[in-house]
């Protein structure tokens, strides 16, 4: 969802109209990530300017362009962005219950979510003894790790447990802004990431090009092989599952520790 912010801000910024999003049913779109948006209305007024994003169905296709996805949908209404940073600004109070949080942990630590969703497809997912081994490399160097999952997910050993200390996607984003940076694989946290503009490293699934969903603002290491990539398998893919088993999760420490250093 957070991509369509992008679109927003093109519309806003060409006829200083704010975007009102129309989904299912001809419904307003009132998702809380647009909270607090300057270029989005959950309104309908003279000033807005509506756009049915029912009309966009070119998910699969987009996956398969050469370009980033934010692109091709602005490119489907018809817009150029200028950059494609997502936008996601915080209210007072998500600024201020991140603030009383941040008392109780060091001044530089790294947030992580080894728990990739997995409603859309399972071929994201890097096994979680895999992200077990990096943390216990990265405490190593102590370095403070803090896990930011919803409540039920499995927790690491020898992490800072914040499941229960984050109530929702936003307030868990307004705490990666204050991280010294922000571990994961691909997913709505690093799409926040890139809106706050907070160190990223993700490590990029096989199923599809980084250049798909990836910014330069974020570092990656893309888990491909050169038999198997981009096969743009949403349901079960076992080579790309095969791909993500045997990845070499050591190979990647010393940059993720280049990266918090920087
Ligand atoms: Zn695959």
């Amino acid at each position: 969802m957070l991509f369509w912010t992008v679109l927003a801000r093109e519309i806003f910024n060409k006829h200083k109209k704010k975007v009102v999003f129309i989904g299912k049913k001809n419904q307003i779109i009132k998702d809380s990530i647009y909270i607090n948006n300057p270029h989005i209305s959950f309104e309908k007024t003279e000033y807005t300017i509506n756009i049915n994003l029912n009309r966009y169905r070119n998910f699969h296709l987009e996956m398969m362009q050469k370009e980033h996805g934010i692109i091709s949908r602005c490119n489907f209404y018809g817009y150029n962005p200028t950059n494609i940073y997502p936008v996601l600004n915080y209210t007072n109070e998500e600024e201020e219950r991140i603030k009383e949080l941040l008392k109780i942990l060091p001044e530089k630590f790294i947030c992580i979510e080894p728990h990739a969703k997995t409603s859309w497809t399972h071929n994201k997912s890097l096994p979680f003894e895999k992200w077990q081994n990096i943390v216990d490399e990265l405490i190593k160097h102590g370095i403070i790790i803090v896990q930011v999952s919803i409540p039920k997910q499995k927790l690491l050993d020898n992490v800072v447990d914040f499941r229960s200390k984050l109530s929702n996607f936003r307030e868990c984003a307004c705490l990666l802004k204050y991280c010294s940076l922000f571990l994961s694989t691909e997913g709505g946290l690093m799409h926040a990431s890139v809106a706050n503009n907070n160190k990223c490293y993700i490590l990029y699934p096989p199923m599809f090009h980084p250049n798909y969903t990836l910014y330069d603002r974020v570092r990656y290491t893309w888990i491909h092989s050169n038999e198997h990539n981009c096969c743009y398998k949403q349901n079960k893919c076992e080579e790309c599952l095969n791909l993500m088993k045997n990845f070499d999760e050591f190979s990647c420490i010393q940059n993720i520790i280049d990266l918090y250093l920087e």
